[in-house]
This record gives C-alpha cells, structure tokens and sequence, in this order.
C-alpha cells in the first residue's frame, strides 16, 4: 500500500530527469573553459606546423604524456579523432578487411565471428558487433572481472571467437576493476583463432573518485611476455577529462599491430587534428597536471555517488544490490523485475538506460540490471530521481511479491 501511495506521489508531482547516458556535468564543463583559449603556440614540439597536414600517429608530446597513463609505450600509441568509440568501429572494419598480423584471412572471409562480453557491459561496444553480424556471448562478471574460467574456455576452443571486450578499470557500468590474475589469465590464455583479440577498453583510466586510486596490470607487457604480444588493442580518450565531444581519443598496441592499423588509417586522413592535441598538452602539461584536474571532477562526481549509494541504502536496503564504485562514471543496481522498474520509473518522469542495454542484443535473462549514471544532473535532482527509482523498485516488488 505504501508504496502504491508514494509512486502515486511520484507521478503526481511530473518531474522530468534524466538519468540516462554517463555525460558530464556542466560545472564538470567548465573545469576545462581555459582551454578554449589554446593552444597559445601552433608549432609543435619538434618544430613542425600544427596548422598544417601530416603527423598520423599523433603528436610525439602528447604520445609521451598519455603513453603512461594508458600503460603503453608512446611510440606504440596512437592520437585520433576525439572518440576512442569510433577508433573501436575502424579497427572491427580495417580487421574485417584487411587481415590483422597473424590471421589466415579477413574476417569477412570468416564463415562466423565471434566476441565474448562480459555482462554487465557497455552497449555502444554490442552495437558495432551488431551493425557487422558479429556473434556475441555473454559472459558473466564477477567481483574480479569476467568469469576467466569461462572465457578461458571458450577462447581455447572455439576459433570463431575473435575478440572480447574489456573496460578493465572502473567498469562500465559496475565499476569494477580487473584484479592482476584476471588480466594475467587473459594475456596468457591459449586462442584457438591466431588473430584473437582483446579489445581493452581504458576509458576510465584516470577517473579515480577516491584518494585511493585503482592500480591495473599492464596487460599490453603481459602479453608480450607470455608469447601474444599481438593480442592487445587498447583504448582512451579525454572525452571525461577535458570536453566529451572535443577530446583526444587514443589507440594503443603492439608495433606490429600499431603498423597495421596506421596503414589502414592513412587512406582515411592525411593527418589528425594537431591543433586539439597542441590544446590538449599545453592545458595538462603532464601526469601531474591530469591527477590535479581529475581531482577537481571527482570534487564534482564523488558527492553524487555517496548520495545514490546513500538514498538506496535508506530507501531500499536488502530489497536491490548495487555496487558502489571508487571511479568511473556509473553504478549498477540489480533488482528483479528491471524492466518494469525502468517503465514505471519513466511514466513518472524519470528516463533510465533501458533495461537490458547492459546486454548483447538488449537482452538481459535475469531481468535484473539497472545502469545508473549519476554525474550530469545536479545534487538535488539526482537526489529527487533515485529516491523515485527506490519507489519504482518497491512498487514493482510488492505488486509483483
Ligand atoms: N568506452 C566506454 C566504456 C565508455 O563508457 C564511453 C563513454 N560512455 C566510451 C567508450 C566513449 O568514449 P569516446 O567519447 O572516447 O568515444
């Protein structure tokens, strides 16, 4: 009854929020108005003329900046457009074109494709493997990453599976981290398929929320030093480090992969947008100047994060589970009935990711996770919509038992 009443309170009073995709605030906007005002200099580092054409793989200064950041060598890194997403779609078209290092053939010679994603997981990634008939299997994720002894099992022996993706810090949308055994097993484990790929996904590299930053193995070196060091591509930008449409994106990889890729890139640009790089440097300077900036956003995000995890608590307690992450930009809330939680929810005004988005083919079997992206609205309207989640999900649960 209780609950009845309250949703009947929810709707009543028409709010309009938005909860849906992980953008940053405007006041997290604003950290990086100065930039707007570079670069002060057009020439870069080694003299050359930003203004101009040229330069593919990006500027050396900005390589060297980000390169240990993302745990790869700056001359095995590549600076692109301002979406790491769109370097992931080129990459799935180049390999579906033109052979990776070590593969028999195109993979649009290949009779099936095959990717593993872990679940929960980020649907723009299910969304290029639909656009290109590539088969997905869901794999489970547990505290540590995805479930290795399923993925294991599965890459030694199925040779249709190509790839898996992986954001392995700060996960979106559970925002869980890879442990070291996770990422060791998956640069060691034997592939059936020669040209097996892990798409490792570092969106969330620096995004630390906490004063206790999470620390990643280096895959890429691992790899290597297990014999596959062709198997890693890695990706990255400052979309939620400087401005989310005019970052710089970033791809990283073995030399052989890196070579690749470049050669397939070259027939779609003459060169990058340097003058964005040339901003990008003279605005972080260095590690340092990325931790300092970062902090003043987690400043901004990590008060919304203790509030959902606070107004659940209160308002929920052992009726939905969730995870309370120490980075990243999300929160996964796992209660039955999703679906019907994210409906009610939207009849009252508040718009959610659809249930099952966090799924390959928008299908989530247990009908059970929520993302919750809390970073965009302010305190107070997040405040509104997550008690209004907490109504929605008592309400679903006490109609349906
Ligand atoms: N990967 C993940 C895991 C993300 O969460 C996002 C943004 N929601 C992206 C990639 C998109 O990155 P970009 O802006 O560099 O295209």
């Amino acid at each position: 009854m209780n609950a009845q009443r309250d949703y009947a309170d929810l709707v009543q009073r028409g709010l309009t929020l938005d909860l849906t995709r992980g953008k940053p605030s405007p006041r997290q906007l604003d950290l990086s108005d100065d930039m707007l005002g570079l670069p002060t200099s057009y020439r870069t580092a080694d003299g050359a003329d930003g203004r101009n054409y040229g330069g593919l793989q990006g500027l050396p200064e900005l390589r060297e900046l980000f390169g240990p950041l993302l745990q790869v060598p700056a001359g095995q890194l590549v600076v692109g457009g301002n979406s790491s997403l769109t370097m992931m779609h080129d990459t799935i078209v180049h390999a579906l074109l033109s052979p990776l290092p070590g593969a028999a053939r195109r993979w649009v010679e290949e009779p099936e494709t095959t990717f593993l994603c872990p679940v929960p997981g980020y649907d723009r990634h299910f969304t290029i493997c639909e656009r290109f008939g590539i088969k997905m299997v869901a794999v489970p994720m547990g505290a540590d990453g995805p479930d290795m002894d399923v993925v294991e099992r599965l890459v030694a022996a199925d040779a249709t599976v190509k790839g898996i993706w992986c954001v392995p810090k700060y996960s979106n949308p559970s925002g869980i981290v890879y442990s070291d055994e996770t990422v060791r097993r998956l640069a060691a484990m034997p592939a059936a398929a020669p040209d097996f790929r892990i798409f490792w996904d570092n969106a969330y590299a620096v995004h630390h929320l906490t004063g206790d930053p999470a620390e990643l193995a280096d895959v890429l070196a691992l790899a290597a030093e297990h014999g596959n060091p062709d198997r890693v591509f890695v990706y990255g930008s400052t979309s939620k480090v400087t401005l989310a449409g005019s970052g710089v994106a970033f791809f990283g990889s073995s030399p052989a992969n890196v070579e690749w890729f470049l050669a397939n890139t070259a027939k779609q640009s003459i060169g990058p947008d340097k003058i964005n790089q040339l901003r990008h440097v003279e605005f972080l300077r260095d590690a340092d100047g990325v931790a300092a900036h970062m902090r003043r956003h987690a400043e901004l995000i990590w008060p919304k994060f203790e509030l959902v995890d606070r107004v659940l608590t209160k308002e929920l307690g052992g009726l939905a589970r969730w995870t309370s992450p120490r980075g990243g930009y999300f929160i996964s809330l796992e209660v039955p009935h999703a679906a019907e939680v994210v409906a009610r929810a939207k009849a009252a005004g508040i718009a959610l990711t659809p249930a099952g988005a966090t799924h390959p083919y928008g299908t989530d079997p247990d009908d059970r996770v929520i993302r919750i992206a809390p970073t965009y609205p302010d305190l107070d309207e997040l405040e509104q919509a997550i008690t209004g989640l907490a109504v929605c999900v008592r309400l679903v649960a006490e109609e349906r038992g």
